[in-house]
């Protein structure tokens, strides 16, 4: 608290994964002595800089730019840019840190980054994104590399900015190379990218499911946000037979109790770019409720928070177990305070944290680097062959980890302990670095 004071959401997560850890500790006294633990809370560099651009009234604008660098012990850094005007240090810390384990987990050799800014897409011009990433990239791009740090996209960092900040690395460092996954599909971008996290929280959440002896078939499904993430998760979880009541953004929610029409919805966010309660115009009988929060009192059997950070509180926990909800699986990063998740845990939902739930997003990324580096693309199928093949081998590792060190069922605890061993062990042959 001292070393990192007002960064609350780094404390949350960090604390989080240390408690899951305290059993593997014990059992493995060389990672105490080795100053394990005080060196993974710890970025190996954190980047902050002033991003200057003009805006289409003539006028500077000036953001702030951040790439924190936190742990190469298992390959490059890799993990998403958020633009959204509530970035700051601590926000990037914690995404990044969250990252190191998930990248673990996925199997694949990537270590964990993340960064960002504080400015905000919305409402802006295609004008004015483009020259506020050029000027993100004319720095970022100094720390960046296809085998050193390859960023990708997160909250307001979708296929528009990514080919932005794409041609203006290519423009400053004349090479075509994998420096950023999330690309558009004919410069180098993976077929199944764009649906990997939402697809690949669902095939977690199946999984899960499955060994619950339940599944997504004839389920209500509620799930918030109404992004990259929460759109494929929709299609998805209709695809394996569940009803999605519910999608929302920052400033209301809307229910359809027929089952959203997730047409109407690309349209409106992915070509139009406008809020979520524009739903009602395409579908009349359908609600539209101010605020966010509402959403987790509709009644359903799976959620799906696709959102922010602490999106669900205790309270909103509280509603969801007393619908009879049985399972929550996380596509956005730390949605559920630890309020929460113990209303969950306690009540006997199944739970599936963010680290592993919704790991298909960077999964995919790190094979877009693998065909990157092939000069190679794979099909669609290919793709989701291996997504679908990780995402069950993630929930495996998760659950048989708890297993072991004695917490069964606890997939938190899974997922930090499965994710942790492999950086640890990493570390400990690489020597104090
Ligand atoms: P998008 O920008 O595509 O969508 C974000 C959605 O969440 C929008 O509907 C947005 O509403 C809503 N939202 C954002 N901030 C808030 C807020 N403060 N309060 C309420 N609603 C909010 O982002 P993604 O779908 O890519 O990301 C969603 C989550 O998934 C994030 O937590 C991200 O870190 C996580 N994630 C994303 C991955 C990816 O591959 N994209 C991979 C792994 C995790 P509005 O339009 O009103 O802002």
């Amino acid at each position: 608290t001292k070393r990192n004071p007002a960064e609350p959401e780094f404390l949350q997560a960090v604390k989080e994964v240390l408690e899951s850890l305290e059993p593997v500790i014990e059992a493995h006294p060389e990672f105490a002595e080795k100053g394990i633990v005080e060196r993974i809370v710890e970025p190996e560099r954190v980047i902050t800089f002033r991003v200057p651009w003009v805006d289409d009234s003539g006028k500077v604008q000036v953001n702030r730019g951040f790439r924190v660098q936190f742990n190469s012990a298992i390959g490059p850094y890799k993990g998403g840019l958020r633009f959204h005007p509530s970035v700051y240090l601590g926000i990037i810390k914690f995404l990044g840190f969250e990252q190191i384990f998930k990248n673990s987990l996925t199997g694949l050799p990537i270590g964990g980054g993340k960064g960002g800014s504080d400015f905000d897409p919305k409402g802006k011009s295609d004008n004015e994104v483009m020259h506020f990433c050029q000027s993100f990239m004319t720095e970022l791009s100094k720390h960046i590399g296809a085998d050193t740090d390859v960023p990708a996209g997160d909250i307001g960092v979708g296929g528009r900015e990514i080919g932005f900040m794409y041609g203006q690395y290519k423009r400053l460092r004349n090479e075509y190379t994998g420096v950023l996954t999330g690309k558009g599909l004919t410069y180098g971008g993976s077929l199944a990218r764009t649906e990997a996290t939402g697809y690949g929280l669902c095939y977690f959440t199946e999984e899960m499911l499955k060994d619950a002896g339940k599944s997504f078939k004839g389920a209500t499904v509620v799930i918030s946000g109404s992004g990259n993430v929460a759109i494929y998760a929709t299609k998805k979880a209709t695809e394996l037979g569940g009803k999605v009541v519910a999608l929302s953004d920052s400033n209301g929610y809307i229910y359809d109790k027929n089952g959203i029409d997730l047409d109407a919805v690309k349209q409106i966010k992915e070509v139009e770019r406008k809020r979520i309660k524009e739903y009602l115009t395409y579908h009349p009988e359908a609600e539209y409720h101010e605020g966010c929060s509402g959403i987790w009192g509709i009644p359903c059997d799976i959620a799906l928070p696709c959102a922010t950070q602490n999106e669900i509180d205790e309270e909103s926990a509280k509603k969801l177990v007393a619908n009879g909800c049985y399972a929550v699986a996380e596509g956005a990063n730390m949605p559920s305070t630890p309020e929460a998740i113990a209303q969950f845990q306690s009540n006997g939902l199944l739970f599936g944290p963010a680290k592993a739930a919704n790991a298909g997003g960077v999964a995919t990324s790190a094979l877009e680097m693998s065909q990157n580096s092939m000069r190679y693309s794979w099909t669609f199928d290919e793709v989701d062959a291996k997504l679908k093949d990780i995402m069950v081998n993630i929930y495996k590792n998760t659950r048989d980890a708890a297993e072991k060190y004695g917490k069964k069922g606890d997939f938190v605890a899974g997922a930090n302990i499965a994710g942790f061993m492999k950086v640890a062990e990493a570390m400990m042959a690489q020597g104090i670095v």
